[in-house]
C-alpha cells in the first residue's frame, strides 16, 4: 500500500490518502491507526502531494554503506554514527532545493527513509518491523564544505528545504534488498542497493531506539552509498528506489 499526502482543492489543509495507480483514495485522518476511507477519489494529477509525513525529528545515519565512507576519507565507524536534520528542512516531490548562499559545494544523497508508525523505546530488533510503518525515498542534502569545516554536522545538513521527502511511503516492502540510485539532470550519479548496508534499517531502528524515544511519524534516513556529488541552480535532482518509485526536486539559487 502506498500512502500520501496531499493537498487537495476542495478541502483547506493537507489529507492522507492510498495511492492506486494514477489516483488516490483518500481516507479520514492521519495513517497511524486503522485507515477508514472517506468515499472520496481523486486522480492524482489534479492533487499536489506533500511530503508524506511532518516528522518530529530525523535521525539520520552516518557512514553505512562502505563504499561511502571510503569515499569522505574514512572507515565505516565501529559504533554508528548518527545526526539529527531539524523537521524544517523537510520538502515533498517538486519542491525546490534551495542552496544556501552559506555554501558552494552542495552535495545530494540518496537515501532509504524509515517512516516509524508508533512511540516506541529500546525497540528489540526482532520487533522493529512493528513500530515501522513502511518506506520512503529521502535526498539527505549536505553543504560538504561546511561539514568539513565545522568539524561537526549541524549546520550542513539543516538548510531549510535540505531533506527532500517521498513520494508516497510504500507500506509492503522488504528494506534489504532494493536498488537506490540519485540521478542529476538524467545522469546517474548514485547507484547501489540496500544490502551494501552495514547495518540494516531494523538494526538502525533498534539501535536508534536505545538513545531517543521515537514517535508516530519520525523518519529515519539509513545512509547513502558511494558516488556523492555536488547540485548546481538550474539542476533536477531525481533520487529513485525500487518498489517505491522516484523523487524529483528542481534546485535553485536565490
Ligand atoms: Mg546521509
Amino acid at each position: 500500500m502506498r500512502i500520501a499526502r496531499v493537498s487537495i482543492p476542495e478541502v483547506a489543509g493537507p489529507v492522507f490518502g492510498v495511492v492506486n495507480g494514477t489516483s488516490i483514495d483518500i481516507i479520514k485522518g492521519h495513517p497511524f491507526s486503522d485507515l477508514e476511507f472517506t468515499g472520496v477519489n481523486l486522480d492524482l494529477e489534479k492533487v499536489k502531494i506533500l511530503s508524506p509525513v511532518l516528522p518530529s525529528k530525523i535521525v539520520c545515519v552516518g557512514k553505512n554503506y562502505a563504499d561511502h565512507a571510503k569515499e569522505l576519507g574514512g572507515e565505516v565507524p565501529a559504533e554508528p554514527v548518527i545526526f539529527i536534520k531539524p523537521s524544517t528542512t523537510v520538502i515533498g516531490e517538486n519542491d525546490q532545493i534551495v542552496l544556501p548562499t552559506q555554501s558552494t559545494n552542495v552535495h545530494h544523497e540518496v537515501e532509504l527513509a524509515v517512516v516509524i508508525s508508533h512511540l516506541c523505546k529500546n525497540v528489540d530488533v526482532s520487533r522493529a518491523g512493528e513500530v515501522i510503518l513502511g518506506y520512503t525515498i529521502a535526498n539527505d542534502v549536505t553543504a560538504r564544505d561546511l561539514q568539513n569545516s565545522d568539524g561537526q554536522w549541524t549546520r550542513a545538513k539543516s538548510f531549510d528545504t535540505f531533506c527532500p521527502i517521498g513520494p508516497w511511503i510504500e507500506t509492503e516492502l522488504d528494506p534489504t534488498n532494493l536498488d537506490l540510485t540519485c540521478e542529476v539532470n538524467g545522469q546517474v550519479r548514485q547507484s547501489g542497493n540496500t544490502s551494501e548496508m552495514v547495518r540494516t534499517a531494523h538494526e538502525m531502528v533498534a539501535w536508534i531506539s536505545t538513545v531517543m524515544t521515537l514517535l508516530p511519524g519520525d523518519v529515519i534516513l539509513t545512509g547513502t552509498p558511494a558516488g556523492v556529488g555536488p547540485i548546481v541552480n538550474g539542476d533536477i535532482v531525481e533520487v529513485t528506489i525500487s518498489g517505491i518509485g522516484t523523487l524529483s526536486n528542481p534546485v535553485i539559487k536565490k
